[in-house]
């Protein structure tokens, strides 16, 4: 979609770590950056749109499974029977009577709502990662990507960025041949991934905002010949990869007893790792693998929130920030779809942790730990996606938010605040526009459908 040259003022923008004030900025015909200049004179600003406050650069969201939109509060009830614990697994057996009945229909007016309040919550562009493949008999739909057109549809109707990441799923564990019967609607195969790749590239070609990469869904869900034949496959093609790693205990212990290594230690030493590679999760990690990740040029994909719910454990920031390792976060399964609230949870996990108060700011060496996690998240959106997206600079792609500063929780705020009280002060910031490369997202009413897919899956 070309468009012409845009302009815009606004008298406060993030570029490059900081406000800057007077900003003139420039958007391309191809939905680029042109120009990103701070302290622009009177003359340099006419006839340029004037934003309604200040800029800051949208956020990618490295990591969704829209269709888990739909449980978000569903599955806050302890399972029946005295001794029955709850953990991960058995959320995963819940989520999984969900994944079972959702119809391509249903998953689009989830994807739609979910996405537009995405984009309220400052995100621009959205990695889903992506394994509801077949149909509810767990046979491939006539047309393959009959799911993944449904995501498409949602992300176009709402205006955000989407990177489809169809996702390799074909066995139930390490020592599995093959999927659970309530898992058959995931099957896939390497050569069927890729196949969902080219589908998809060229059903959306000349759409700036969609594109693919691939996934893993875990070490345990596929094998190493497949895992190698995938990734070798994405490498050529230069595809970002996902992979969920070392999310819980139960997996760090069955990746040693079948492999004699833990997940990342296996991954680092028998995968082809480098700078395309973005982990999800990665909770339980020795600082020895996370060093190892930072060592290959990969990203970790933090789910605070998402992290929180399922009771997963908490992210050894500070081992990695030592590192110098790169990461970027995702709302998975949007428990809560608001980037700042992601960061909040983020940095309050680590003090609840240490006992100790701006733990971020002192481990990413910044001032403010707003800025710090802001940056390490905003650096993180280009290897998830693949694409130039990261921040008010030429050449990356022109996707950025503006902050309603007559939000409750900004009121008298001290403008060079701003960005530290909509991390840090809760409820009430609110973002007021939302441009995806140079063109304003405007939220269409998706309420009614949505409401009708929830009364469907949850009702009948
Ligand atoms: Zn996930």
């Amino acid at each position: 979609m070309k468009s012409e040259a845009k302009k815009f003022f606004a008298e406060a923008a993030w570029v490059q770590g900081a406000w800057a004030k007077d900003v003139l900025l420039t958007v391309a015909g191809n939905g680029a950056w042109h120009s990103v200049e701070p302290n622009a004179t009177a003359q340099q600003q006419e006839g340029a749109t004037r934003l309604s406050g200040p800029v800051l650069p949208g956020l990618v969201n490295a990591h969704s499974h829209a269709f888990q939109r739909a449980m978000a509060g569903l599955t806050e009830r302890r399972s029946a029977g005295a001794h029955a614990s709850d953990d991960f697994w058995s959320w995963r057996d819940r989520m999984y009577t969900a994944a079972n009945r959702i119809t391509p229909e249903q998953l689009e007016a989830i994807a739609g709502q979910l996405y537009a309040e995405l984009l309220a919550g400052g995100y621009t562009q959205v990695c889903d990662f992506h394994y509801l493949h077949n149909d509810i008999s767990g046979a491939p739909y006539a047309n393959p990507i009959e799911m993944s057109l449904a995501l498409v549809r949602a992300a176009q109707r709402t205006g955000i960025g989407l990177t489809l990441l169809p996702t390799l799923y074909m066995r139930s564990g390490f020592k599995a041949t093959g999927l659970r019967e309530d898992q058959r609607r995931f099957s896939s195969t390497p050569e069927s991934v890729m196949r969902m790749v080219e589908d998809i590239q060229r059903q959306t070609r000349g759409d700036a905002r969609i594109n693919a990469g691939v996934a893993v869904h875990s070490l345990r869900a596929a094998s190493p010949a497949a895992i190698h034949e995938l990734t070798g496959a994405a490498k050529a093609a230069g595809l970002p990869v996902h992979i969920h790693i070392a999310e819980q205990t139960q997996e760090v212990d069955d990746c040693l007893a079948h492999t004699g290594q833990r997940p990342i230690e296996w991954l680092l030493n028998h995968a082809d790792v480098d700078a395309r590679w973005n982990l999800v999760h990665a909770t339980h990690a020795t600082p020895a693998e996370l060093q190892g990740v930072q060592g290959k040029g990969a990203s970790i994909v933090i789910c605070p929130a998402t992290e929180a719910n399922l009771g997963d454990g908490v992210f050894d920031l500070p081992a990695y920030a030592a590192a110098g390792g790169k990461w970027s976060i995702g709302s998975d399964s949007h428990v809560t779809r608001s980037w700042p609230e992601e960061l909040r949870l983020l940095e309050y996990s680590q003090r609840l942790t240490l006992r100790q108060r701006n733990i971020a700011a002192r481990i990413l060496e910044q001032e403010s730990s707003a800025a710090g996690l802001f940056e390490a998240a905003l650096a993180g959106g280009l290897p998830a996606t693949g694409q130039m997206q990261g921040g008010l600079v030429p050449g990356h792609r022109a996707d950025f938010v503006t902050v309603d500063m007559e939000s409750p929780a900004l009121l008298g705020v001290p403008p060079g605040h701003a960005l530290d009280a909509l991390v840090f002060s809760s409820p009430g910031v609110a973002f007021g526009e939302v441009f995806v490369a140079g063109d304003q997202a405007m939220a269409p009413e998706l309420a009614e459908v949505f409401r009708r897919a929830m009364r469907e899956l949850w009702l009948n």
